[in-house]
Parts: C-alpha cells; sequence; structure tokens
C-alpha cells in the first residue's frame, strides 16, 4: 500500500511533446517502483492532437479530467498542420482555455544555469555561474486581457489600436503572496517589478506590493525595480535576484530574457499555478518542435524537470523533486546529452536513451 495517492492529467499534445511525454512515464514508474508512491494516470489530448479527436483544441471532457487531478503534466502543442484552422480552434487556443478555465493566475519560470551547460549560455559563464532565477508571471490579467480592446477605423484613412493595461488588488495581491511564498523556501528575496514612474498599473502594483509585504511578508527582504532596469540588470548581474514577480506583459519579456541567460531551451521547465486546490499546469517552455519530431532528438529534460516541479508545488513531495533535479545535473555532468546541448568529449543519447539513462542515475 502506497503512502501517497495522486491523479495526473497527462496531456502529451503535438509534435516532440509525446516523445517527451513517454520519458516522463518512465520517471512516474521509478517513482511508484522505488519512492513508495503511486499514480492515477488520466492520458487525454490537447492542441493540434484534440482538434483532430474532439474537433477542438480542449474538449470538455479533458477539461473536467483536469479539474479532476492533483496536476496536469503537458507536452507541448502547435504545428504547420493546424496554420489554417479558426483561430479558436487552433492548438494554441486549447493551452489558453486551460489557462483560463483554471484561473493560472501565477505562472513560474525558473532560470537555474546547470555547471555543465555553462558554455551553452551567450554571457560569460563568470557571470552566469550558480544562476537560480524564479521568474513569477502575473498570467491572466493586465495588457492581454483588458478592455477597451481593438483596431478601430477612425474614418479618415487613419486606424487606432487599443490595448488596456489594469489591474485590480486582488490580482496584484494573489501573485505576490505566491511570489512571497515561494522566496520563503529559496533565497528569501523578491524583486517586484513594474513601470510605477510612467505607468498608474505601475504604481497601484509598488503600492499593493509594499503594503502586501508590510500585512504578511515583512520577514522576506522586497526590492522594487522598475522593469526595464531589471531587464538590462539580468544582462549585467543575474545573480542578484532570487524571485522576481512582475505583470503579465513585462513577465512575458523578463521571463524569456531569463530563460536565455541558460541558453538551453530543451531544458526549461514551467509551472502555472491557480488558487489552492486547483490543479497547477506543468510543461516544458518550448514548442512542439516539429522540424525534429518523430527523430529521437528531442530533449525530454524540459517536460521531465516540470513534472518535478509538480512533484514539488502540486504534490509536496520536494525530496523526490530534488532526486531528479540531481539526478538530471549528474547526467549532465557525466556529458550525457542529447544532440540540442551536445557538446565537444560529450555522450550523444536519443531522447529515449536520456530517459533510461536518468532512470539509472535514479536508482
Ligand atoms: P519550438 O520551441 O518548438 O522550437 C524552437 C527550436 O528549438 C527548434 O529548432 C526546435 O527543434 C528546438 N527545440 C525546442 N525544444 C526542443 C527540445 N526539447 N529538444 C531539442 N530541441 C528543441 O518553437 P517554434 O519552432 O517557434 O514553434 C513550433 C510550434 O510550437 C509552433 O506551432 C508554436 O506555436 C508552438 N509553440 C508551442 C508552445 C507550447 O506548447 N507552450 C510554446 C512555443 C511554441
Amino acid at each position: 500500500m502506497s503512502n501517497k495517492e495522486f491523479t495526473l492529467t497527462i496531456l502529451p499534445g503535438d509534435g516532440i511533446g509525446p516523445e517527451a511525454m513517454t520519458e516522463v512515464r518512465k520517471v512516474i514508474g521509478w517513482l511508484e517502483d522505488s519512492e513508495d508512491l503511486s499514480f492515477t494516470l488520466h492520458e487525454d489530448d490537447i492542441g493540434g492532437a484534440a482538434y483532430e479527436r474532439y474537433g477542438e483544441p480542449l474538449a470538455d471532457e479533458t477539461l473536467d479530467k483536469c479539474r479532476a487531478s492533483d496536476a496536469i503534466i503537458m507536452g507541448s502543442v502547435g504545428g504547420q498542420q493546424w496554420d489554417n484552422v479558426d483561430y479558436n480552434k487552433r492548438p494554441e487556443a486549447g493551452l489558453l482555455k486551460l489557462r483560463k478555465e483554471l484561473q493560472l493566475f501565477a505562472n513560474l519560470r525558473p532560470a537555474l544555469v546547470f555547471d555543465a551547460l555553462i558554455d551553452a549560455s551567450t554571457l560569460k559563464p563568470e557571470i552566469v555561474k550558480g544562476l537560480d532565477i524564479l521568474i513569477v508571471r502575473e498570467l491572466t490579467g493586465g495588457v492581454y486581457f483588458g478592455e477597451p480592446r481593438g483596431i478601430e477605423d477612425l474614418g479618415n484613412g487613419q486606424r487606432r489600436g487599443v490595448n488596456t493595461q489594469v489591474y485590480e488588488t486582488y490580482e496584484i495581491e494573489r501573485v505576490g503572496r505566491v511570489a512571497f511564498d515561494l522566496a520563503r523556501k529559496r533565497g528569501n528575496k523578491v524583486h517586484s517589478c513594474e513601470k510605477a514612474n510612467v505607468m498608474e498599473s505601475g504604481k497601484l502594483w509598488r503600492e499593493d506590493m509594499t503594503a502586501l509585504h508590510k500585512a504578511e511578508f515583512s520577514d522576506v527582504n522586497l526590492e522594487h525595480m522598475y522593469a526595464d532596469n531589471c531587464a538590462m540588470q539580468l544582462l549585467r548581474n543575474p545573480s542578484q535576484f532570487d524571485v522576481i514577480v512582475t505583470d503579465n506583459l513585462f513577465g512575458d519579456i523578463l521571463s524569456d530574457a531569463a530563460a536565455m541567460l541558460t541558453g538551453s531551451l530543451g531544458m526549461l521547465p514551467s509551472a502555472s499555478l491557480g488558487a489552492k486546490g486547483v490543479a497547477g499546469l506543468y510543461e516544458p517552455v518550448h514548442g512542439s518542435a516539429p522540424d525534429i519530431a518523430g527523430q529521437g532528438k528531442a530533449n525530454p529534460l524540459a517536460t521531465i524537470l516540470s513534472f518535478a516541479m509538480a512533484l514539488r508545488y502540486s504534490l509536496d513531495c520536494g525530496a523526490q523533486a530534488d532526486k531528479i533535479e540531481q539526478a538530471v545535473q549528474a547526467l549532465l555532468t557525466k556529458g550525457i546529452r542529447t544532440p540540442d546541448i551536445m557538446a565537444n568529449g560529450c555522450t550523444e543519447v536519443n531522447t529515449s536513451q536520456m530517459g533510461d539513462a536518468l532512470i539509472k542515475e535514479l536508482s
């Protein structure tokens, strides 16, 4: 009898998603055999695969399964074959619907530089060595969703494009709480980034973060930083950061910049979290990589590390997440590499061999 039982929804998706997910299943098998955990897996489709099966990129029955899970592990979505499908039926629409329906308002993107991959960064090794940043991006509000929005014909040969940046206190506080809570388990430091100098929504963001900090998290170090300065500091001196919390638009840009400090798309996991009791969504940062799909070239580690985040943040199995992350570190140090992170003197392996090597390392 296992002491901990979990229900996971597994959504492999398109392109290299299914290949990477096969390797995640090996890790799940290892956890069941060796760590006294037990998993019920609900397998389903999302994205293009779901469009082919259900006529839409996220079927209601799939959403129901997600709602009834402890965590959702997703591969990736997208592919040229669905380029001409209606906008709301495209693969990406399935992912947006999932985030929206579950109100996953906090997007966690770690930027971690593995020592063995330090040369993959475009920055100097001494700048990125030991780098471990967590960006917490607000995901369901701000300028991507604010009203009014649209393109208006002004009738004089001119048009006007409008988007609205809007935040309410509860949105700022709930993502702030996630960031402060996470900082307590890490380096105890939060940088809150906005443009309070030129935007009212930024001023509110700064005031609400300051009040939340004072009321609930005064033991955590809080610094405010303008988002443009943050972009510059990420390149100049990234190791000053522990947790960065920011809005949807700035987070979109800053998390991509931070991710690239690590230099390897095939290694980057992410999590999207909602209210307590709602299943979190865990997925790699990369897309469906149609150029290498089906060739055994995909690096499965970003998806496996996303699963490790699920263990830590949704399943309260931090010890097992640590084991997986340490095994990945050890594999890289031994020079076991998929083609995307291959370097001189290392051993090139395919997707499946990478998964097998990880299980061997874990064992
Ligand atoms: P991509 O991330 O799929 O690929 C970019 C490049 O990185 C490609 O050369 C690819 O081969 C390589 N790459 C990506 N992941 C890799 C891995 N795990 N191992 C080895 N190499 C890897 O981005 P793209 O090419 O711009 O987009 C392809 C499709 O993915 C599009 O349909 C896009 O809309 C979709 N997409 C989906 C997501 C998602 O599912 N969250 C994210 C980004 C893009």
